[in-house]
């Protein structure tokens, strides 16, 4: 799905929301061993409310990560994967199980509880993100369910200027509209590729927290205050308050995510793949897995 649209539709001339914080992304291991880039959950990023930790898997080197993730649990919150390259398997002990190819999508709402694996399938380039978005007390127990779209399945908007959006969730200033439903935190996830010289202006509700994370080449993010402030690849910038988000390229192309959701203002007890309000409802989801009640 593909649709021409013209950028100069976008008419956003309200509070442009300014870069509060600059976050590199540091290397790190998770799985059996798979090297990745973790750029929230870190020390310099713990969460983001509701983003509770964002990954990318950059590797052509099949050792670093063929061993993938292998059965193993999440309660109280959602893992969305989104492949740009190669393949990943996936599998549950809810009977679901499918590949997640390149440009697709997979929206798990882990819910009361479930135990996947992750297994990268290609022996050349894996590329891909990981995104862990929290639930709400009253949700963190629900049903565990997907939201699964092939690249084909997911709206691409190609600019007059040449920009790209791919929208995974919410709705675009030129309305383009995302496969992907999740009222309580309203999730908005664009995958923008700016051509050189290229600008996007997004409406980002104020009520959302909203980063952007640029994978490839670089990007300046520009507002009022304290200015502009230029975004390289593997780096993150927390957005400020405010209505929109403009972003706009020079003379080489950038390509980056642009991610918004509505805090949940919630207590948050991590512990491991289980993300829940107190420290008792952590035990619990560790007896729970222990005792097999996932
Ligand atoms: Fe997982």
């Amino acid at each position: 799905m593909t649709t021409i649209l013209h950028s100069d539709a976008s008419n956003i001339t309200n509070r442009l929301r300014s870069v509060t914080s600059i976050i590199p992304g540091q290397p790190a291991s998770d799985g059996e061993g798979v090297r990745l880039t973790r750029v929230i959950g870190t020390s310099a990023l713990q969460m983001l409310d509701p983003f509770l930790l964002l990954d990318m898997i950059y590797s052509d080197e099949p050792h670093q990560y063929l061993a993938g993730f292998p059965n193993h649990p999440h309660r109280g919150f959602e893992t969305v994967s989104y492949v740009l390259a190669g393949r990943m398997r996936h599998e549950d002990n809810k009977g679901h199980k499918g590949v997640i190819e390149p440009g697709g999508v997979q929206w798990m709402t882990a819910g009361r509880g479930i135990v996947h694996s992750e297994m990268p399938q290609t022996d050349g380039l894996l590329w891909g993100f990981q995104l862990w978005i929290n639930l709400p007390a009253a949700q963190k127990m629900t049903n565990p369910h997907y939201q699964e779209f092939a690249a084909s399945e997911i709206p691409v908007e190609q600019r007059s200027d040449g920009t790209q959006v791919r929208v995974i969730a919410g709705q675009t200033n030129l309305g383009t509209t995302g496969p992907i439903q999740q009222g309580a935190t309203e999730p908005i996830y664009l995958d923008v590729a700016l051509a050189p010289n290229g600008n996007l202006i997004e409406t980002i509700p104020t009520t959302h927290n909203g980063f952007i994370f640029v994978y490839e080449g670089s990007v300046t993010v520009l507002a009022e205050h304290p200015g502009e402030e230029q975004i390289v690849a593997g780096t993150l910038a927390v957005l400020g308050e405010g209505e929109g988000v403009r972003v706009r390229t020079d003379n080489t192309a950038g390509k980056f995510l642009l991610i918004a959701g509505k805090p949940l203002n919630e207590p948050v007890a991590h512990g491991g793949p289980f993300v829940m309000n107190t420290r008792a409802e952590v035990l619990q989801a560790y007896q729970d897995y222990q005792a097999g009640r996932f």
